[in-house]
């Protein structure tokens, strides 16, 4: 035995790690790898954590951080969540602070004076300030537990997280060699964990890769036919108050959609790199502290956001890689509960991304990976079998079992037999010339009557009609289909217009039958087969507990606002659920509840209780 090496803890003193979890955290239990991560940092190694969204990253560092002497460092590349982190953790007890730009001169004094004093346990930073020459100076006085490098994968070039700060965090290796490191991440693909191990120095780290499964998100992918009233639906019928991202590609689009859905009623905000900073901090505010706010945004919102009670995530466009869509649904449900992530897309968006990626300056070869990144996302839409197999395949890992919670377990998709409607299709594009685009072949397949049909003489194609028994609406989602399913492409060099390929031999020579999914009716959404949300083992709140739940949520909201913090920092949702059911009548019932430790206890135990106790049903001897 060397000296080196932690006393052996008993279970019931303040520096192990299970006694933290349980007073500090107020949880009774690890979850999958934590307790593994935990011992190997609190052991002095180094860790690579790949764990999703919502798995319990922060628990992996901020336990062995109170657990060894010294301050842990945490490095997060999001300045403006830091302070949220930060109160999280001050509301649980930890002496916790943060270091950036925010702050003013005097202020950051006195937290490099606590570090130095050895008064804290947790000092959050951001990659630039933390290489600043003075910063690592620093960081050598005073005595450090770990270092935690979050949100990892911004070392990746290849991302679209990148931070060129975070290739010189290998830094801390050679200047901190007996601090412990761990790296954190929730991205799941394999060249950018190779990428972390690689550029941070981590080769001799320990690797916990956890399930990237998210069992508690609901996947829901439907052709788009009327995006703001499948919208709309969604909303009243599923979503009444919660708050959630809607994410769209264009800002103009995020603009139109977010008043759209205030005159609806809806808490809806925009948010996109266009804004002004102030008005984007401002939303990103109101987003984390009220209630119910629905956020409308570009993919520029949302990164390392921490919001853990969002209750969906709706994409009114494609997203451009399966990893995109993971990571962006993966914002949604982070606290565990029930959460739904819709996408609805359509053969427009196949055309605008396909457009985008033409145009773009890349190199061919980057162009041919973004389009094959995009086809990997247009066959999760079109897949007829369980969403979440194939999407964690994607990832290299294989489920058991179909997972009974996305809508094609929900309900299996109908197929249709639909070979004769793409031999029409087909010959249709094949005799106009393969120079058209979707619109101008439905149009000639519909027999309509209009000025390019006659500009081109269309109306005596031999096509020109037959297929005037479909809807253009059923037209586009089998062009659709056969885009995604190779029989077709989209020629985006030519006026995106649609041709033949190779793979449509067989097809059109009758010797292939093309099953399709059955195209969904105009008409609002069918009464038959299971309501999609039956998988969602949601606890709603009874009508008789209704009233106790609003008031818990109220007292929440004003403990929240006295003290500037938001609701969650309070207790988190699961945690009032659980009051409003175990119905605690002491501090020794309050602390037994998830989420509540000793801190949490101190704080905001009486006044919860007094109000538990208001709704006591008056007591009668027996
Ligand atoms: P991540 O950073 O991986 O997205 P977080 O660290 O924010 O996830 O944790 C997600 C949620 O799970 C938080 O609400 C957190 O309090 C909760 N949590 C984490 N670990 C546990 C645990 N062992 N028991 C109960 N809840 C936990
Ligand atoms: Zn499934």
């Amino acid at each position: 035995m060397t000296e080196s090496h932690p006393a052996p803890a008993t279970s019931n003193s303040a520096g192990n790690p299970h006694f933290i979890l349980e007073h500090t955290f107020g949880y009774t239990g690890f979850r999958g790898d934590q307790e593994a991560i935990i011992n190997t940092l609190v052991a002095g190694d180094d860790a690579l954590v790949l764990m999703p969204t919502g798995g319990g990253k922060s628990l992996c560092y901020q336990i062995p951080a109170l657990a060894r002497p010294g301050c842990g460092i945490v490095i997060s590349p999001l300045i403006a969540l830091m302070q949220d982190q930060v109160e999280a953790l001050r509301a649980a007890g930890v002496a916790a602070a943060f270091l950036n730009s925010s702050l003013g001169y005097d202020e950051a004094q006195q937290i490099e004076g606590r570090l130095l004093r050895g008064e804290l346990e947790l000092l959050y930073l951001a990659p630039e300030r933390l290489l600043q020459p003075r910063t690592l100076d620093l960081l050598a006085r005073a005595k450090i537990s770990l270092f935690a490098i979050d949100e990892a994968h911004c070392v990746s070039q290849w991302g679209h997280d990148f931070r060129a700060d975070y290739l010189q965090l290998s830094c801390l290796h050679q200047r901190f060699p007996e601090v412990p490191r761990v790296a954190l991440t929730a991205t799941a693909d394999q060249r950018t964990r190779r990428e972390i191990a690689q550029r941070l120095d981590l080769a001799n780290a320990r690797h916990f890769v956890s399930s990237f499964d998210r069992p508690n998100i609901q996947y829901r992918i439907a052709p788009k036919n009327n995006p703001k009233r499948q919208l709309l639906q969604f909303l009243n019928n599923e979503q009444q108050g919660h708050a959630g991202v809607v994410y769209c590609l264009s800002r103009s689009k995020v603009e139109s959609t977010a008043d759209w859905l205030q005159q609806q009623g809806f808490n809806a905000l925009p948010y996109h790199a266009g804004l002004p900073a102030h008005v984007r901090a401002e939303h990103q505010r109101r987003f984390l502290r009220e209630e119910g706010v629905i956020m409308v945004a570009t993919i520029a919102f949302g990164m390392g956001i921490d919001k853990p009670d969002v209750r969906f995530v709706a994409h009114l466009d494609l997203p451009k890689s399966i990893e995109a869509y993971y990571q962006e649904t993966g914002r949604a449900g982070r606290d565990g509960e029930p959460a739904i992530a819709l996408l609805l897309y359509g053969l427009e968006d196949v055309v605008k991304l396909s457009q985008m990626g033409a145009t773009s300056e890349c190199s061919e070869e980057h162009k041919r990976q973004e389009r094959q990144r995009l086809d990997a996302m247009l066959g999760l839409c079109e897949i007829t079998s369980c969403r979440r197999r194939a999407l964690l395949r994607y990832f290299e890992e294989e489920l058991a079992a179909d997972c009974g919670n996305c809508d094609t377990c929900l309900e299996t998709p109908a197929t249709w037999d639909a070979s004769e409607a793409a031999r029409k299709l087909m010959s249709a594009v094949y005799r106009t010339g393969q120079r058209f685009g979707a619109a101008h072949v439905i149009d000639v397949l519909r027999g309509a009557d209009t000025e390019k049909v006659r500009q081109f003489g269309h109306d005596r194609n031999s096509t020109y009609g037959i297929g005037a028994d479909m809807s253009a609406n059923e037209w586009r989602a089998i062009a659709r289909q056969l885009v995604v399913r190779g029989y077709l492409r989209v020629n985006a060099e030519a006026f995106n217009a649609l041709q033949l390929t190779e793979q449509c031999r067989p097809v059109l020579r009758g010797e292939e039958t093309l099953l399709l999914r059955t195209l969904p009716k105009s008409a609002p959404a069918k009464a038959s087969g299971r309501d999609v949300s039956a998988g969602a083992p949601r606890a709603e709140i009874s009508a008789e507990d209704q009233p106790l739940w609003d008031a818990l949520r109220a007292l929440r909201k004003s403990l929240a606002e006295e003290r500037g913090v938001p609701p969650y920092v309070v207790f988190h949702d699961a945690t009032l659920r659980e009051m409003l059911s175990a119905r605690p009548r002491n501090r020794d019932e309050m602390l037994a509840i998830s989420g509540i430790g000793d801190s949490k206890l101190t704080k905001f135990g009486e006044p919860f209780l007094a109000l538990l106790q208001e709704f006591e049903p008056a007591c009668t001897d027996v």
